[in-house]
């Protein structure tokens, strides 16, 4: 399927949104909780935007952010810890893109394609979604050499726009845990 041997280092990119209850201290939760698993390290964290629901929009407004970390772990184990902890932090499902606690998706991971029942790579809505392209753009450096630089690029001028999605203020990860990002 690919050339990833099952204990090398890969880099990922994960959305996050939130629009119930704290919504700030929800995703830095959410951060911590990732980054304390033993095969993730977190790289890098976008700003938070405030972005306009999108869809069903009769909700509140989301923050929006996006980071990039470094596991040993396979997709599907990634996607298992990430919607575990949406789980621990309080995400309900009733409306389908209805209001939730927080949202973990995994948009993009090395060298990885994959279209099972479970779990899609790249995210296959990420590309028309400003609210995740923008502070997804943050941190994916040029110099990226896998062709996620070029697609954020080319996704962000040929879709719908910035509109919607607002910087609202800094990540506060790491300083505010006292971790360091390495
Ligand atoms: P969207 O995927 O359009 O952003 P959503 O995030 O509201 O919608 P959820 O209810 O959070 O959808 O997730 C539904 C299912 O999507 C998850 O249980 C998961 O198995 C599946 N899924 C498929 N591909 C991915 C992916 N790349 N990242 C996260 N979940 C995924
Ligand atoms: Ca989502
Ligand atoms: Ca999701």
């Amino acid at each position: 399927m690919n050339s990833h041997s099952s204990s090398e280092n890969s880099e990922a990119y994960i959305a996050l949104g939130a629009n119930l209850g704290d919504r700030e201290a929800t995703l830095l939760e959410a951060i911590h909780r990732l980054n304390r698993h033993p095969e993730i390290t977190i790289l890098r964290c976008s700003s938070l935007y405030e972005t306009d629901p999108v869809g069903y929009v009769d909700q509140p407004n989301f923050i929006n952010m996006a980071l990039a970390l470094q596991t040993t772990l396979e997709p599907e184990q990634l996607l298992t810890v990430m919607l575990q902890i949406e789980l621990d932090l309080g995400r309900e499902r009733h409306i389908h893109w209805g209001p939730r606690t927080v949202d973990l998706d995994l948009l993009w991971m090395e060298g990885r394609t994959l279209d099972t029942p479970r779990l899609t790579l790249p995210h296959p809505r990420m590309h028309e979604r400003a609210f995740v392209l923008v502070p997804l753009a943050e941190i994916v450096p040029a110099t990226e050499t896998t062709g996620l630089y070029p697609y954020v690029q080319h996704a962000l001028t040929s879709g719908g726009g910035k509109e919607g999605v607002r910087l609202w203020k800094e990540c506060s990860w790491p300083s505010a845990s006292g971790h360091s990002a390495n």
